[in-house]
């Protein structure tokens, strides 16, 4: 089960949104209100077809340094 928002894997499905794009039932979840908020946002803005979280391409800042220490 992948989060439709933040795509992330092995979630817990806490929303059932397969509704907005007239999807049968138990195929498409979110995984927090967070997510069904900013999904919903994007799916009435029409925009969630351009949303691309960087999760989907491995995160390229924020990585850890391979010397750090504490
Ligand atoms: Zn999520």
């Amino acid at each position: 089960m992948i989060c439709s928002y933040c795509y992330e894997s092995h979630i817990t499905p806490k929303h059932d949104v397969g509704h907005w794009w007239n999807n049968p039932k138990d195929s498409v979840y979110v995984c927090s209100d967070e997510c069904y908020d900013k999904l919903e946002k994007l799916v009435k803005e029409r925009t969630w077809m351009s949303h691309r979280p960087s999760a989907m391409f491995g995160k390229k800042e924020h990585k850890p340094s391979s010397n750090f220490e504490k």
